[in-house]
Formats: C-alpha cells, sequence, structure tokens
C-alpha cells in the first residue's frame, strides 16, 4: 500500500481557515494518511436523512491535495441527541438495570434493532458517498468495540437474542440445564424464555451461565462490526476495512472480529493516565504488539499511537524527548505496516482536552512535532520494504479469550489474572531477547520448537489430543497449574485426577493443591530456594522427573515443576506460579533444552527484534531507556541506521539488516 505514517485528524474541531495549515505541516511531517470522522456522527447528519458530507469531503480534498490519504470511521460509537431523544430505548442498560444515558460515548445498545436501522441508513449514505472519492482508501468501522461498553447491555432486546442464542446452542432447555448445572441452588429451567441477561443478583452467579453470557457478548459485537462491514464491502468494493483494537482486551474475542477485517489495528498508550507506574514497562507494550500480530497472523496498523500525555480529568506523564519514537519503531518491529499517532492537534474541549497529540492547544510546532518528523524522515524509506514482512518466532504463547472469560468469571486465586499470568511467561523470553508469537490454541503448532501453554483450564478432549500430538511429535510444550480443571461448559470434571489425559504427556497427577491466599511460598530448584505466589499444585509422579520440589507448606520436598520424556518431544509441568527469579531460570532451562536462538545480551531496557521478508532479515535494536546502553548481537548483520554497533544513546532505534542465506 506504501503507506506508513499517519495522524488522527479532527478538522470539525477547528475552524477551516486553520485545515490547509494543518495539511501543510502534516505534509511536512511525513504524513502520509490521517483517519477521521469516528466521532462525528451529528456533523454529518444533523437531523434524520438530512446529511451533510460537505465539511468532510472538502477536508478529504484538501488533505489529498498535500498527498495525504484519508481513512474514515463510522461514527456508531456516539449516536446524537436527536436518535436518542426519538429512541431512548436505544440507550444501554447496566447489571444493576439503570439506564445509561447520552453525554459521553458508546451509549447505545448493540442488538437493538431500531438502532441497527439508524446505523444501516447513516453507513450506507456515508459509505456511497465517499466510495469513489480518490482521497479515501479505507473505513475503520465504529470504535474500540468493547471499550466504554462495559458488561452491558442488559435491556429486553438484549435478554431476547441472548436467549435465542441459547436456544441455537443448546437446542432443549435439558441441554442448558445440564451444562449450567442448574440442579444447584435451585436454578432449574423450563423454558428459554425464563433465561435472563445477568442483571446484578441477591448474592453470587452461575459461573457456566456467565460464561455464555461472555461468548454471546462478543458474538454480538462482531455481529455488530459485520452489520457494518456488509453495508461497506458492498458499496466500497475498492477499500479495505479496518478495526481499531485494544491490545489484551477482552471483551470480544479479537480473533473473530479479525475475520470480517482486512487487517486489524491497535491503538495504544503505553504512559496512560491510568498507568500505576510511569509507563507500561516495553514488556508489556512487546507483547500487547505480539498478539495484535497474531488475531490475524499478518502485519498489523497502530491507527492510535500514543504522542503526547494522554488524560481524561488527570493526566499521565509527558513523553520524554525520544520516547515516542521508540515506542512507535517498537510497533513497526512487531509487525506495524504503518503508525498513525493519536492525534493531530490536542483538542480545547469535551472529555479527552488533555489527551494530548503531536501539536499542543497552540497548534504551533514544537518539540513532538520535531520528534515526529525526524522519525517519518529517518525510516520512511524502509518502511516500503518492511510491508508484509513478519517476525518469524521459535517460541509460541497460547492465548485464547474464552480461558480469559473464565478467570474472568472465577479468578481462583484474588490476583489470579489470565493476561498477567501470559505476561510472566513472555517477560521472561522478552528479556533474553527471545521473540514470542501468541496462538490460538487449536492452531498448528508444528513450527515452534517451544509452546507455553499456562493456564488451559477449560478442557475438551479434542484440545488435550492437540496437546498430546504436539509433545508426540517432538515438540516441547510447558503446562502449567489450573490445567484440565473444567469442561466447555465451565464445569469441574470428575471422571479424572488433574490435569486429565494431559497428565500421560506429563507423567503426573495432581490429586491436591493449595491456594496461597494472602501469602507466598518457597520452591527448591537446584541448590537455590525461589519464591513462588498464588498456587501450589500438590503433585504426584506417574513416571515424571522432579525438576524443582516445594520448600515450604505441608507438602514441602514434594514436585512443584515436572518433566516427563513422551513420544519425542518433552512436556514440563510447573504446579505454581513461579517469582520473576525463579522463571528467569526456569526459562533459561526450557528454552536451551529447546535449542532457542536469543538475539543478543543486553540490559532489561534494551529490545531486540526482527522481521523477515523472503530473502531478508531486519533487527531492530531500541533504546527504552533515557541512559546509554551496551549491547551484543550474536549473530553478523549490516547496520543501516544508527551511529555506533554495540552502543545506544538515550532512546535510540538502531536497524540492521542481513541477507537470508
Ligand atoms: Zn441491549
Amino acid at each position: 500500500m506504501g503507506i506508513h505514517f499517519g495522524v488522527d485528524y479532527y478538522p470539525e474541531h477547528w475552524p477551516r481557515e486553520r485545515w490547509e495549515t494543518d495539511a501543510k505541516l502534516m505534509q511536512e511531517m511525513g504524513v502520509q494518511v490521517v483517519r477521521m470522522a469516528e466521532f462525528s456522527w451529528f456533523k454529518m447528519e444533523p437531523a434524520e436523512g438530512e446529511f451533510h458530507f460537505e465539511w468532510l469531503e472538502e477536508a478529504v480534498a484538501l488533505l489529498d491535495k498535500y498527498g495525504i490519504k484519508s481513512i474514515l470511521g463510522t461514527p456508531t460509537a456516539a449516536p446524537p441527541a436527536w436518535i436518542i431523544e426519538k429512541n431512548p430505548e436505544i440507550q444501554p442498560i447496566d447489571r444493576q438495570g439503570r439506564r445509561r444515558h447520552f453525554g459521553g460515548r458508546h451509549h447505545d445498545c448493540q442488538s437493538n434493532q431500531t438502532y441497527r436501522a439508524h446505523i444501516k441508513r447513516f453507513v450506507t449514505a456515508m459509505s456511497q458517498k465517499f466510495a469513489d472519492n480518490p482521497g479515501v482508501i479505507g473505513w475503520q468501522i465504529d470504535n474500540e468495540l468493547g471499550n466504554s461498553h462495559g458488561d452491558l447491555c442488559m435491556c429486553d432486546s438484549c435478554k431476547a437474542r441472548f436467549q435465542k442464542w441459547l436456544e441455537e446452542k443448546y437446542k432443549t432447555i435439558e441441554a442448558l440445564n445440564d451444562a449450567w448445572g442448574t440442579a444447584f441452588w435451585s436454578q432449574g429451567y423450563n423454558s428459554f424464555s425464563q433465561v435472563s441477561t445477568p442483571l446484578i443478583t441477591a448474592v453470587g452467579e452461575n459461573p457456566s451461565a456467565m460464561l455464555d453470557w461472555k461468548c454471546f457478548c462478543s458474538d454480538l459485537i462482531v455481529d455488530f462490526a459485520k452489520w457494518q462491514a456488509d453495508i461497506i464491502r458492498e458499496n466500497c468494493p475498492k477499500h479495505f476495512i479496518t478495526h481499531n483494537y485494544m491490545c489484551f482486551d477482552n471483551k470480544v474475542d479479537y480473533y473473530d472480529l479479525g475475520e470480517l477485517l482486512d487487517f486489524v489495528s491497535n491503538d495504544i498508550y503505553p504512559a496512560g493516565h491510568w498507568q500505576k507506574q510511569p509507563h507500561q514497562p516495553e514488556s508489556e507494550l512487546a507483547a500487547s504488539h505480539d498478539v495484535i500480530r497474531g488475531y490475524k497472523k499478518k502485519p498489523f496498523w497502530m491507527m492510535e499511537q500514543q504522542s503526547g500525555m494522554a488524560g481524561w480529568e488527570i493526566m499521565g506523564r509527558a513523553l520524554e524527548p525520544g520516547q515516542m519514537s521508540a515506542w512507535a519503531m517498537q510497533s513497526v518491529a512487531h509487525g506495524a505496516d504503518a503508525v498513525v499517532f493519536f492525534r493531530w492537534r490536542t483538542c480545547a474541549m469535551g472529555t479527552e482536552q488533555y489527551w494530548h497529540g503531536i501539536l499542543g492547544h497552540s497548534g504551533n510546532p514544537g518539540r513532538i512535532y520535531r520528534e515526529a518528523k525526524q522519525l517519518t524522515h529517518t525510516f520512511a524509506k524502509y518502511m516500503d520494504e518492511f510491508e508484509g514482512s513478519m517476525p518469524n518466532p521459535e517460541v509460541a504463547i497460547v492465548h485464547n479469550f474464552r480461558q480469559n472469560y473464565a478467570f474472568d468469571i472465577q479468578p481462583n486465586h484474588p490476583e489470579l489474572r489470565y493476561v498477567e499470568q501470559l505476561y510472566k511467561y513472555y517477560k521472561a523470553l522478552y528479556e533474553k531477547k527471545i521473540p514470542v508469537d501468541f496462538v490460538q490454541d487449536m492452531d498448528d503448532l508444528s513450527k515452534y520448537k517451544l509452546v507455553i501453554a499456562p493456564l488451559q483450564y477449560l478442557m475438551t478432549p479434542r484440545l488435550e489430543q492437540h496437546y498430546m500430538d504436539y509433545v508426540e511429535n517432538g515438540g516441547h510444550l510447558v503446562l502449567t497449574m489450573r490445567t484440565g480443571v473444567k469442561d466447555a461448559a465451565n464445569l469441574c470434571m470428575t471422571d479424572r485426577e488433574l490435569p486429565g489425559r494431559l497428565g500421560e504427556i506429563c507423567g503426573i497427577e495432581v490429586p491436591e493443591y493449595d491456594c496461597l491466599i494472602e501469602t507466598t511460598g518457597g520452591v527448591l530448584y537446584g541448590k537455590k530456594e525461589y519464591e513462588i505466589q498464588k498456587w501450589c499444585d500438590i503433585i504426584e509422579l506417574k513416571g515424571a522427573k522432579q525438576i524443582a520440589e516445594y520448600a515450604t507448606g505441608f507438602y514441602k520436598q514434594s514436585p512443584a515443576v515436572t518433566e516427563n520424556n513422551y513420544g519425542n518431544g518433552i512436556a514440563w509441568y510447573v504446579g505454581t506460579e513461579p517469582g520473576e527469579e525463579l522463571m528467569e531460570d526456569l526459562m533459561s532451562y526450557f528454552t536451551q533444552e529447546s535449542d532457542i536462538e536469543t538475539l543478543g545480551a543486553a540490559a532489561d531496557g534494551v529490545e531486540m527484534m526482527t522481521r523477515e521478508s523472503e530473502d531478508k532479515i531486519w533487527l531492530f535494536v531500541i533504546n527504552h531507556t533515557n541512559d546509554e546502553q551496551v549491547y551484543h548481537l550474536h549473530d553478523r548483520y549490516t547496520l543501516l541506521e544508527g551511529e555506533k554497533e554495540e552502543f545506544l544513546k538515550p532512546y535510540e532505534v538502531q536497524l540492521f539488516e542481513k541477507n537470508k542465506s
């Protein structure tokens, strides 16, 4: 496509006389694309059927004159007041049964057919209007689907749709009663019409019902997006369709949503005002990029890359000189084909008046503008070559939304979070400069030397067989605590000891366990004692070799980590959550045993990542710290950008290449 740098632009926030200055400054900065209009319904349709696209056409044409293409957002995350006045029933109902009202965003019910009709009218008109506009190249559906929508919506429309979804899934009410275990607390149903959306109860909730509810909500969001995608595909066959995801967010199954899209996009705010530290650790950002690449197994776009302080009522930290560029190139290193900065100019009104952009409130180009310009002018010449290339990791971590939902419903331990658990394994690999893919559980695993599958809590015979085949055929697999506990309906399995059939490949059984609530424990590995957290599976060896043992608890000296040869492969079982130090040492062992290559050696703030095309490998070395750093590479590459090999200035990004032999 040849488009690699852009900004999110809101011309409707500014007088028309300013637009040309913006376009000129953007062109000088190296901007090739803008995203516009994703919150501008009222400006485009101030009353039903009265369309005013002139201002947007004018903006698109003006930008096009400066060589800048446009992506248009459908504004369906914020229906205007006149729609709400006419159809107040489209406002969503929360779990307390309260209506959520106009004045923020996402004040809409996604199943409501009246709202769908408004969307159909509007998106049809908008897509027809811009289908042949030479300045427009693609569409973003809605905005951050799932965001600001929380547990919504509990309305009658959603209830009826949930009942229909359940009836299609279970066919008979008896099958639902079995799957939900409604014998408990007298929860049996006579018919689907008795099943409600999960309004707040007096106490407790049914974990199986909640799992279905979360899957239903995900399906509803995908269907809501499809409603619009179908209209755009019909009217705009020349344009691409994408959507701006939010990293690991779990309100919608991003793999399912990705099937509607030409490519996925992501929004990332490392120094968001909600961060408890100055900014999110680079390892977590890297993991986010890797999972985004995994959702469609192809390169992605950054649709909102942070370019200034982020804030609503309060603000996060200012970006240090060089930090924005380091984050932007980190996105590219992990597979972004384009980086669009949020946003062009900090606006003066509304909830996000402190969400800063490339330009401040004054509109004068300053430090951030100069930095962005330097970045695009340095790297634009490589971006065409990078386009379509992918990292090629030897290690995969399994990621799955249903497991994520199940731990949201029952964390087991009060601090156990599914994605955090994945991060802990990821971070140890990241710090060893080992690239990682995120994959879905049923994906083909055979290309990976090492697969780490934490918390395989919900288990099916098919998935058991999949993991067994992988190890049988020579794969190295890491399984962990809370594996094989439940069936697909979120009921505990009773016909086996944990971890079920996977015990065969691991050579173990787990007849008991301990939850380390309000405490930590210890493990002896080698001759050293390490801290562990949250959980201890009490393991009996059935052919496996113990490689670490508990040093605390009544199960002291019993196995904590085991290894078993099975077929041509190895299965390791980690019965606890290793503390950081144990995690590092275990991962060193697993990766060495699996013959995994590391890209080099450096301090923790220095990142290394590669992208590969058919004949080339590019290596990115990124200094995420405000200090000078040294590093060492394990392979020979040619330096393309950067001053001095094995040395980095603060926040420096270096680029290397080599030919594939
Ligand atoms: Zn609803």
